[in-house]
């Protein structure tokens, strides 16, 4: 397939890195001009999406993707898709399909899962929001880029289902390192707290695979000093589009919006920005109730 790829950066550069090793032809844009090996460089997004069967997004923000979805729907051929797979708020995925059925195009929302490692190794989970003969035609692309692609249902659900995970994610792992904080207080060893916590009714996949007590557990960033893994300030990104959507739709989501104010603070005055989201626990700690 001739594939237009624009957004380059830690996702973006592995993910079509192997769809041009996987044989496919790939012509890519970065405002940064980085361009990865085996892509060829456009200076632009409409010429990167010029005469593409597929142009696939990957960027920051929903503001940057309707930017860019201007600039390229219009150079894009009758039929072709476009597939975002930046994670961005519900309303812009749904403006951006509207604006590109409206210029006989097709376009899937297919937000990830699985982070930079995902993206290198090709074992990203897509969340996909669109038609079925759209996701059919480009289901070859996922399995390049991915081990599984989820159909979510029509435009914007797969941003819906990349936030609402991610909204359990981020209460879910606030929840696990409050607890060893006040496990710790209380005088219980971490291990036994694990032992305990993995095998009864607490468990979690915040404390069963990506524990945040360093040592305990399996290997996490938690045995790494805390490096990312998936950094504080992606996981409030996600939150805070979690609490847009629940805005608009009028979702009651204390947990969530109690999630994103922690994470807002670990990030914007604490020094979390740039460590592991699960450095939650160290800050914990170090805390009263006061
Ligand atoms: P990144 O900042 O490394 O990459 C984004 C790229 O987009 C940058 O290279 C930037 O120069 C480029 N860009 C910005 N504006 C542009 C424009 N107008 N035209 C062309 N290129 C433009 O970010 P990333 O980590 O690759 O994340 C990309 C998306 O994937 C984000 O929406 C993020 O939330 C999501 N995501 C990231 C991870 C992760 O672990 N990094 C995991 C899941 C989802």
């Amino acid at each position: 397939m001739k594939i237009g790829f624009i957004g380059l950066g830690n996702m973006g550069g592995p993910m079509a890195r192997n769809l041009a090793k996987a044989g496919h032809q790939v012509t890519g844009f970065d405002v940064t001009g980085e361009v990865p090996e085996g892509i060829t460089a456009a200076t632009s997004g409409a010429e990167a999406a010029t005469g593409a069967d597929a142009v696939i997004t990957m960027l920051p923000n929903g503001a940057i993707l309707r930017a860019v979805a201007d600039e390229v729907i219009p150079a894009m051929a009758p039929g072709a898709v476009l597939l975002d797979c930046s994670t961005v708020d519900v309303e812009s995925a749904r403006a951006v399909a509207d604006q590109a059925a409206a210029a006989g195009l097709r376009a899937l929302d297919a937000p990830v899962s699985g982070g930079i490692g995902g993206a290198e190794a090709g074992t990203l989970t897509f969340m996909v929001g669109g038609s079925e003969d759209a996701l059919s035609d480009t289901r070859d692309l996922f399995d390049i880029m991915g081990q599984k692609a989820v159909h979510c249902g029509p435009s914007g659900n797969g941003q819906a289902a990349k936030i609402c995970n991610n909204m359990i994610l981020g209460a879910t792992m606030i929840a696990s390192c409050e607890a060893f904080a006040l496990a710790d207080k209380l005088g219980l060893d971490r291990q036994a707290m694990f032992d305990v916590v993995s095998t009864s009714s607490g468990y979690s996949w915040t404390m069963n695979a990506y524990c945040p007590a360093p040592g305990v557990g399996p290997q996490s960033p938690a045995d790494n000093g805390y490096q990312p893994g998936f950094a504080a300030e992606l996981m409030l990104k996600d939150l805070r589009l979690s609490q847009q959507a629940a805005e608009a739709v009028d979702a009651d989501t204390p947990m969530g919006a109690r999630a994103t104010e922690l994470y807002g603070q670990f990030v914007e005055s604490e020094d979390g920005e740039g460590r592991d989201f699960s450095a939650m626990l160290p800050r914990f700690e170090k805390r009263g109730r006061g």
